[in-house]
């Protein structure tokens, strides 16, 4: 997990409530702030609900969710993926436009190529050569009307990987609002959302794990109302040759992307936050950074390939806690 929040216990009448879960293939945590423990937990469980619903319609894992039936059947016909599904490739697609490519859903044949998920290997180049022309956020086909979407050339798959979890913390957060719930922290798998503040408005403190020792943190933060995300290259890995081969894949080669270690970003909502680490850390740190103060509302720090650190801001940077 690239981010570990840490709390206090309880202050006041209120105190925090938690609770932890594996979900979406990764390890899922809820803090909420309130009064009552039944109510506490009743929310907590309707969160964890909402993430699994959400994992049944992105999962590439599971044959029947709705990104899967995408995969199989979207070259024959445009595919209906319901609304939420449909406004979140939408957006997606729309961050594949503001970053020149780096970040595409459309990644789904060169992840299945390199096998991130059981261990991972080399693909050959002969067959990288035959699968990367699959890869291309523009050959997505829309209909607004019945909330379809289909592929224009046979082969391609989607993977909402790099920003599945943000949403889903997003979607999280909604559920417990609507239990009246104000002051909660929504973790999935590092990728987080802060509503409120701990007991006694004391602010939540998210803690960035350090990309070569992960056991570490590389630094802390307190946080208001926002979301934080990380990608990094320790997350899925092997070593060949002394090369590390990871998860984050450029596009443009198939290859992991080169430049970073790690990518931290904070945005209004985790798929946001989630989507733009991706796409920082494909651009490298020059580049990255310039994407991130692009974006209204969105800031962040990289550590690059030498371990040093870039910022989007000498505000953020003055935040951290090292
Ligand atoms: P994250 O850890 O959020 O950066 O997401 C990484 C995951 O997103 C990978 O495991 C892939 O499933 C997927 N992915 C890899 N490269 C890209 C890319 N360039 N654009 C979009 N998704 C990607
Ligand atoms: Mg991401």
């Amino acid at each position: 997990m690239p981010i570990l929040p840490s709390y206090s216990c309880s202050g006041g009448e209120q105190s925090v409530f938690r609770e932890t879960k594996l979900l979406m293939g990764t390890v899922v945590e809820i803090a909420v702030v309130g009064q009552s423990g039944e109510r506490s937990r009743d929310a907590i469980r309707e969160a964890l609900e909402e993430i699994a619903r959400v994992d049944e319609l992105v999962s590439t894992f599971k044959q029947g969710s709705v990104v899967s039936r995408l995969n199989r059947e979207g070259a024959i016909g445009k595919v209906s993926v319901g609304k939420e599904v449909f406004f979140l490739i939408r957006a997606a697609a729309a961050i594949s436009e503001a970053s020149g490519g780096a970040f595409d859903i459309t990644v789904g044949p060169i992840v299945k190529l390199w096998g991130f998920e059981s261990g991972g290997a080399r693909p050959s180049e002969v067959i990288l050569g035959k699968v990367l022309p699959l890869v291309g956020y523009r050959n997505l086909n829309y209909d607004e009307n019945s909330y379809a979407v289909g592929f224009k050339t046979s082969g391609m798959q989607i993977d909402l990987g790099a920003m599945a979890a943000g949403w889903a913390a997003d979607l999280a957060i909604e559920k417990l609002k609507a239990r009246g719930i104000t002051a909660a922290i929504v973790d999935a798998g590092g990728e987080l959302r802060v509503i409120g503040s701990k007991p006694g408005g004391i602010p939540w403190r998210i803690g960035v794990q350090d990309p070569r020792s992960p056991g570490e943190l590389l630094m802390t933060f307190d946080l208001g109302d926002t979301a934080v995300a990380t990608s990094g290259d320790y997350e899925r890995f092997f070593m060949d040759g002394g090369v590390r081969y990871h998860h984050i894949l450029d596009p443009a080669t198939g290859m992991p992307a080169r430049g970073c270690r790690s990518v931290t970003v904070l945005a209004p909502t985790a798929a946001e936050a989630d989507a733009c680490s991706t796409a920082a850390f494909v651009l490298g740190p020059e580049r990255g950074i310039a994407f991130l103060r692009s974006r209204p509302g969105v800031r962040g720090f990289i550590v690059d390939e030498d371990g040093d650190l870039h910022w989007t801001d000498e505000a953020l940077e003055r935040m951290a806690r090292r």
